[in-house]
């Protein structure tokens, strides 16, 4: 989509730190880290929430879940990790494509 910053990410239309990517995601740094370690997992099929998901796009970020977890090792994640989607205003959705925080490196507090 036009004017979407994951969508150029995704597209290599703007740099970030790639850490993967297929021709379904792409997984980057997050650029104001809340953990040790946070990345970003991007469908490149761009919808803003979880609302959207029809068929095809659930099929889609279930395998995007199935990948973040055999990938973790080699994202250093190996200790643990813990996977956030925030939807809407209320939430900190800042950016209206869909995206999944992957956060660890480090224990992580949880109350
Ligand atoms: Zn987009």
């Amino acid at each position: 989509m036009e004017n979407c910053v994951f969508c150029k990410i995704a597209a290599g239309e703007i740099p970030s730190a790639k850490v993967y990517e297929d021709d379904e995601i792409v997984i980057f740094k997050d650029i104001e880290p809340k953990a040790k370690i946070h990345l970003l997992c991007v469908p490149r099929a761009h919808f803003a929430t979880l609302a959207e998901a029809d068929g095809e796009r659930t099929a889609l970020l279930a395998r995007a879940l199935a990948k973040i977890g055999r990938l973790a090792p080699d994202l250093g994640l190996a200790e643990g990790y813990r996977l956030v989607v925030n939807q809407g205003e209320n939430a900190g959705q800042t950016v209206m494509h869909l995206h999944i925080h992957i956060l660890g490196g480090e224990p992580l507090a949880w109350e």
